[in-house]
């Protein structure tokens, strides 16, 4: 386990997101390349993005609780243009972004892209899990095909 960080120190690190109460446990999270989804201590659903509240029952009551980053893309848009970042380069053709659909819960999802993957491939359905990328100096998470027997 790493050191923890404050708030202020927290926000330092991801000076390109806005990060809030309801959000800072996730981007903790990615510190230590673990994907936080906030967990209702009462009717044990998550959800994503972070609420204050349990959408589904209203419970305050919440977990942020690791999960395996393993799951399926449901959903995927191919950019053309965008906001530059590190990894994306619009000149080399367009960038993927995929809603995956976590294995822990039916319709949890969680929105990045996908690595590590043809274009031609990235399909709804294909079986992904989380690997971590750099992005401005800190781990972000992203997806890429997983072998299944
Ligand atoms: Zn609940």
């Amino acid at each position: 386990m790493s050191e923890r960080i404050d708030d202020a120190a927290l926000v330092e690190r991801f000076s390109y997101i806005r990060i809030d109460h309801d959000t800072k446990h996730l981007y903790r999270g990615w510190l230590e390349e673990r994907l936080l989804i906030n967990r209702c201590d009462d009717c044990a659903r998550f959800h994503h993005p972070p609420k204050p509240i349990c959408p589904s029952c209203w419970s305050s009551s919440l977990t942020p609780t690791q999960v395996s980053g393993r799951g399926v893309i449901h959903l995927t848009i191919l950019l053309h243009q965008g906001p530059p970042a590190p990894d994306v380069d619009y000149a080399k053709g367009p960038h993927p972004v995929v809603s995956i659909e976590l294995e822990e819960q039916e319709a949890l999802r969680f929105t990045s892209t996908v690595i590590d993957c043809p274009l031609e491939d990235v399909r709804i359905g294909l079986p992904v899990e989380l690997a971590w990328i750099d992005r401005f100096g800190a781990p972000f998470p992203v997806f890429r095909p997983r072998e299944t027997s």
